[in-house]
């Protein structure tokens, strides 16, 4: 496979030596222990064929998707501070919200 050695965002091609910014995100599903189906009674053969139907990838990257990609300098400060415009750092200091 070949390498992917290039920003995602403005699409500059990484040089030797070339400054470059890993990011990775981990986008999991939280479970909070209660089961919120207690309007309809739960098929459960239909919900057996629903995923049936459906691609294990799919259904994976639904309780699970990682997402990996470099930046160059500039796309970096640009996206670390969108990232601190969403209060996200306030957010992270909630300890239940710590990755384990
Ligand atoms: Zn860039």
């Amino acid at each position: 496979m070949k390498k992917f050695n290039r920003c995602l965002k403005c699409g500059k091609n990484f040089k030797e030596g070339n400054l470059r910014y890993k990011v990775k995100i981990l986008v999991s599903s939280d479970f909070d222990g209660v089961l919120n189906e207690s309007e309809e009674e739960i098929d459960l053969h239909e919900l057996m064929q629903e995923i049936e139907n459906r691609e294990s990838e799919e259904l994976e990257d639904e309780v699970h998707k990682e997402i990996n990609f470099l930046l160059c300098k500039p796309c970096r400060d640009v996206f670390v501070r969108d990232i601190t415009d969403l209060e996200i750092k306030q957010i992270t200091e909630d300890e239940d919200l710590k990755w384990q």
